[in-house]
């Protein structure tokens, strides 16, 4: 073992940490085609380490997205904490596997104490059982699985012996602006993508309660909090309290929305989705922990073990909480170290200030560029901007990407085509947002109704 290559490499990493605040935020044609260096026939006889490393990074980093800057936009991505990314490389050097306690007490214990802690920030049931997955997608399947089983026990069904052959249905309500991801899972849990009754939503995307269909105790409705292009969050506090009079089973798709319950100025905007059953939100996009890290809640934990249930006499369950027994995957990265150190090194008052100074920062966007049409209540961090017509918007939106001073994506909202803007990142500041601001306007005003 070489120990000049990981400081070779550590280097390199600090290196790319150090500027990446200050470079384009989208590579160049030419940067994207540099990659094409990588694509050599495979050596038979083994490559150098620290010469793997120096092309990873001489033609790898500059074909990066500066996602980890100040100035991505993008997707509500979030950037990476330094204290996460440092757990991140400490992580790496121990490559604990997640699944068993066994196999790694240090995760074991940071996963359950980031579980209380993470219960009681987001003012989620202190006992809630919480799975430690890849990402929203993941912890909609998890926390769904888990209301499929409770649904079903409810009727004298066991699906994860039987199956769904022959099983007492289950009825399944979402919003008309229910998340691509939410659908995805219902499809691989066998309830289907299109069978689901949706409810028309307002103008903000936000779930008419008043035009819930009859719930009873075979129903599953799934909310959310965080629109992705709006960020408005549904009633729930009304649908919530429907629900827990007719028996249904209510799922909250949270993958950012969630943190706003961590932030006491956002936190009205959390009223009553603490009374739902199961919660479902991303560490890697508004707590900004390195990629792939997502939860799954569920009210009773009893439910989601018995959906992810796994026993072997050879795998030694402890009578702790084995962290397989709540999660889909066995073997698993340990992500619990990571959002362990994310929330230390934030503490409460930390947490609260990143959520609200996005937000704040949303709001600093869509005044700056008012002069255009804002097409959103900016409510959270969320921001949807229309320069004119769709051809001239999307035309504004490639313009801003090749610029590279800041990145923004495109999508349609009720008819109309849209720069959307998220402010996730733990690095960006009011100097961030205004020299971004004077980058869009600069392109928009190029081309004049
Ligand atoms: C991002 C997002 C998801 C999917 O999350 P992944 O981490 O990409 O799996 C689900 N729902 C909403 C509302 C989201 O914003």
């Amino acid at each position: 073992m070489d120990p000049k290559l990981f400081e070779q490499s550590a280097a390199r990493a600090v290196r790319y940490i150090e500027t990446v605040a200050g470079r384009r935020v989208a590579p160049t044609a030419e940067e994207i085609a540099g990659l094409e260096a990588l694509d050599v026939p495979l050596n038979d006889a083994p490559c150098d380490p620290c010469e793997v490393i120096a092309q990873l990074d001489d033609f790898g980093s500059p074909a990066t997205v500066a996602t980890t800057g100040p100035r991505y936009f993008g997707f509500v991505t979030g950037g990476s904490l330094p204290a996460a990314m440092a757990a991140n490389w400490l992580a790496g050097a121990w490559d604990q596997n997640g699944a068993l306690t066994i196999q790694s007490p240090v995760n074991a214990k940071l996963e359950e104490i980031s579980a209380g802690w993470l219960t009681g920030l987001l003012g989620l049931p202190k006992d809630a059982g919480v799975g430690f997955v890849t990402g929203a997608t993941m912890a909609n399947f998890t926390a769904l699985s888990a209301a499929r089983h409770a649904l079903l026990a409810r009727a004298g069904w066991d699906v994860e012996d039987r199956g769904l052959f022959g099983a007492p249905e289950i009825k399944v309500i979402v919003g008309d602006e229910v998340h691509v991801s939410l659908t995805k899972a219902l499809a691989m849990l066998g309830l289907g993508r299109s069978r689901v009754a949706k409810v028309p939503a307002d103008d903000q995307g936000r779930m008419r309660a008043d035009l819930l269909p009859p719930l009873d105790p075979m129903t599953l409705v799934c909310i959310q909090v965080g629109n992705v292009n709006t960020g408005a969050f549904d009633p729930a506090a009304e649908i919530c309290a429907k629900a827990k009079r007719a028996g249904a089973w209510v799922h909250v798709d949270g993958a950012f929305g969630l943190w706003a319950a961590a932030a006491p100025d956002r936190a009205h905007l959390m009223s009553g989705f603490a009374a739902a059953d199961s919660w479902a939100t991303d560490c890697h996009k508004w707590l900004n922990v390195p990629y792939d890290s997502g939860l799954a809640f569920v009210r009773d934990a009893a439910d989601l073990r018995a959906a992810m249930a796994l026993s072997a006499a050879y795998l030694h369950m402890s009578d702790d909480r084995e962290p397989c027994l709540y999660t889909p995957e066995a073997s698993r990265r340990a992500r619990g170290i990571e959002i362990w150190a994310a929330l230390r090194s934030l503490g409460r008052s930390g947490l609260a200030e990143m959520i609200e100074r996005h937000c704040r920062l949303a709001a600093r966007f869509a005044e700056g560029l008012k002069r255009y049409e804002i097409l959103n209540d900016v409510v959270l961090n969320q921001v949807l901007v229309s320069f004119g017509d769709a051809e001239k918007t999307r035309r504004v939106i490639r313009e801003v990407q090749a610029d590279g001073t800041c990145w923004c994506g495109g999508t349609e909202w009720h008819g109309k085509t849209a720069m959307r803007i998220s402010v996730s990142c733990w690095s960006t500041t009011e100097a961030d947002v205004d020299r971004s601001v004077d980058a869009i306007r600069r392109i928009a005003n190029q081309y004049p109704d």
